[in-house]
């Protein structure tokens, strides 16, 4: 039997209800704040991935699906979404709009990962990129947005948001050298990927995840200490108008992020209880010039859908959709008009409708009812369809009232 590849996933039935709730409310909210949809393609010119991730990154260094095609072009399929909206911005002028331009996405990404709960190696993820608006009132929004989402899902409360400031350049490059001084003495006791990133990308060896490296991780110098007065302004008004609109925050200078592009305010939503960041984002001025663009501020942040789907089977327990009614037949002649005269237009309506279309028995058909949960039960005899006066049966309560044969009967009564 061939079955499914490793990290992927189907999703069915209560699964996929959840996911179904997820993206309405998506759609909802990218509204109300005037975002429009985009989507690019899952597969891009591996270059991108490299010169807007970074190439330093364990993402581009070691997760991507990368392959020659039958032209003998580098594809890869996409490992995060950001650097693909950057680039049809690029590509499609967008930059010559009215600004901010806000662009929202879901779709599928890939990176060839470990598996852990709520990581596959195809996942998805929804996110939100504004571009041409260095305010820190951005930032603000990008947030409040993503705490609208999960208020709306009712996960809100089951979150922490952590928020940080990794400074721009030059408070970066003075951070930097203060934290190669601080572990100067102290990496060759580390994993080998810190020493890579001693040398490469000392800041990433703050998201280290390894054993050996957490006691030289907790006395850190703070990247908060080395800002510039610029960056610290714009941190500090960043925790203002986030007090000021009710969104509960906490400062963790361990928020990196991991990959190259950030740059001021960095974010991420964590689920303590589940030990799961479901997402996060932040700032990252640089990188539509980095990708061939004109230099362009912008803010983002990417959700993982899988996970919020995890928070959702957990706190939640949703029950799944079941039938409103079932219509019950048993000739061709009542299974004609119970589709033509009922079910069409009660579905019309938003009702769920079962009917015989297994071509069942009188008895059979009830214990099926049962069986699917359905909510109210008619029976369609011949005597039904000359009388026009049917049994409603509640089958709950088990309750049964007769009423006339009709749509706007039937719906006044379920
Ligand atoms: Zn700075
Ligand atoms: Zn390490």
């Amino acid at each position: 039997m061939i079955q499914k590849q490793k990290g992927t996933k189907d999703i069915f039935f209560e699964e996929m209800e959840i996911w179904e709730e997820i993206e309405k409310n998506i759609k909802e909210i990218c509204n109300t704040y005037n975002i429009k949809q985009i989507r690019t393609p899952i597969f891009e010119a591996t270059e991108l991935f490299a010169r807007g991730v970074g190439n330093e990154t364990d993402v581009v260094s070691k997760e991507m699906y990368t392959f020659l095609d039958k032209g003998g072009r580098s594809i890869t399929l996409r490992p995060e979404l950001t650097a693909g909206v950057v680039r049809a911005y690029i590509e499609n002028g967008f930059s010559s709009r009215t600004s901010p331009v806000k662009l929202w996405y879901t779709g599928s990404m890939y990176r060839y990962e470990k598996m852990q709960k709520g990581r596959y190696r195809e996942f998805s993820q929804f996110g939100v990129e504004m571009f041409g608006s260095s305010s820190v009132l951005t930032d603000v929004e990008v947030i409040s947005i993503a705490c609208k989402l999960f208020e709306k899902l009712g996960v809100l409360d089951k979150l922490t948001l952590k928020i940080n400031s990794i400074g721009c350049k030059e408070c970066r490059a003075k951070y930097v050298k203060a934290l190669k001084e601080y572990l100067a003495d102290k990496i060759d006791g580390m994993c080998e990927d810190c020493k890579i990133r001693y040398n490469k990308n000392p800041m990433r060896i703050i998201d280290c995840k390894q054993e050996k490296c957490q006691d030289v991780k907790n006395g850190l110098p703070t990247i908060l200490d080395y800002l510039c007065d610029d960056c610290k302004k714009y941190f500090e008004s960043l925790k203002f108008m986030l007090d000021n609109l009710n969104i509960k925050y906490e400062i963790d200078s361990s928020i990196v992020r991991g990959l190259d592009y950030y740059n001021k305010t960095v974010f991420e939503f964590i689920s303590e209880d589940l030990n799961l960041a479901v997402g996060g984002g932040g700032r990252y001025d640089g990188l539509v010039e980095t990708l061939g663009g004109t230099s362009t501020p912008a803010v983002g942040f990417g959700l993982g859908m899988d996970r919020i789907v995890l928070l959702l089977q957990e706190y939640k327990k949703q029950e799944t959709q079941k039938p409103d009614i079932y219509l019950l037949t048993t000739t061709n002649e009542q299974f004609i008009y119970a589709t033509t005269m009922l079910a069409n237009e009660l579905r019309n309506s938003g009702k769920i409708v079962e009917t015989n279309i297994s071509d069942r028995s009188f008895n059979a058909q009830l214990k099926y009812a049962n069986k699917i949960g359905a909510k109210y039960l008619i029976v369609i005899g011949d005597e039904e369809l000359k009388s026009k006066k049917v049994q409603l049966k509640n089958m709950d309560t088990g309750k049964v009232i007769q009423i006339d044969l009709n749509v706007k009967e039937i719906l006044n009564n379920i």
